[in-house]
């Protein structure tokens, strides 16, 4: 086994059981949606759930793009989708007692609105039964449209993130080729142009072979895109036909990583081995000012 392949102690985590987590388990099951929590065997499914944080992925399993870094089955799922999950993910946040929802999906370059309206529909249809539930957006890019952002954004949404996911030099081949740094950061611009009131936030994986230098270049790249918040974790290969790890971040190095991107001016910067996009999500927008 090759070293990099050997997974420090840090990224051990013991595999949550007990009784709320079996039972919100259950409702995510029958409502037939898929979580992110889950099917990424993140490590802090029993901390995010017992808080009231939960990421579901909508539209389905297939995506029309194929990362070199994700999981998700690529192909064509052909215009599909399914009208009544707005609803049913609404009725899930309600019986699930979330404080804190994370909407995501995969990329649906076969929709003509790239699944914008599903999504603002789910939004609307979470703030509808759970008025106090806040609600983040992990979209797309929708091929940089920007009526396709503003759809999402109007929708009552309190955080809006598309990921930037790592350096510019190592965007392809880490993302699909219809994917583009200098995209990700306009649609984040955009965003925080068309509504400065919606935060905006985007995450980046360390380990994939970036510099300390290049690092920099995308905290600042972030900032100029009036990014608020940050978060850096670390990339763990799903299978061996993915892209390898090149390097374990230590935690002292992810600590001070988070101290150089506050030194920019975000409004917060999460950073940590197990840290996911939406870890700790809901702290970070509960404490804004104002909210
Ligand atoms: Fe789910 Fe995100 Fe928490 Fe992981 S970090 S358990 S994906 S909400
Ligand atoms: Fe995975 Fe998203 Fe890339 Fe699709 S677009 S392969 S879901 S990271």
């Amino acid at each position: 086994v090759p070293v990099r392949d050997k997974k420090p102690e840090w990224l051990k985590v013991t595999i949550p059981t007990g009784q709320v987590f079996g039972e919100v388990r259950k409702i995510v099951k029958e409502h037939r949606l898929h979580t992110v929590c889950e099917e990424a065997m993140c490590p802090n499914i029993g901390e995010c759930w017992s808080r009231g944080t939960a990421t579901f992925m909508l539209m389905g399993h297939i995506c029309t793009r194929a990362c070199r870094f994700c999981a998700v089955d690529t192909g064509n799922p052909m215009g599909k989708l399914d009208l009544g999950e707005p609803a049913q993910v609404a009725d899930s946040v309600r019986l699930m007692g979330l404080k804190y929802v994370v909407l995501t999906s995969v990329d649906r370059d076969d929709l003509p609105d790239g699944g914008a309206y599903h999504f603002a529909k789910t939004v609307t249809a979470i703030k509808k039964v759970n008025p106090e539930t806040r609600v983040e957006a992990l979209t797309p890019d929708f091929g940089g449209n920007a009526a396709c952002v503003d759809l999402v954004l109007e929708s009552g949404v309190d955080t809006y993130a598309q990921n930037l996911e790592t350096v510019r030099r190592l965007t392809h081949p880490v993302r699909d080729i219809r994917a583009s740094y200098d995209r990700t950061l306009s649609v984040l611009a955009h965003a925080k142009r068309a509504r400065p009131d919606v935060i905006t936030k985007t995450s980046i994986m360390l380990g994939l072979g970036e510099t300390r230098e290049e690092l920099r270049e995308a905290m600042a790249d972030c900032r100029a895109a009036g990014v608020d918040v940050l978060t850096f974790g670390q990339y763990l290969r799903p299978t061996m036909h993915h892209l390898p790890v090149e390097r374990y971040v230590s935690p002292a190095e992810f600590g001070d990583i988070r101290e150089e991107a506050m030194g920019l001016g975000f409004l917060e910067v999460v950073s940590g081995p197990l840290v996911r996009s939406s870890y700790k999500a809901e702290q970070i927008v509960m404490d804004k000012p104002g909210s």
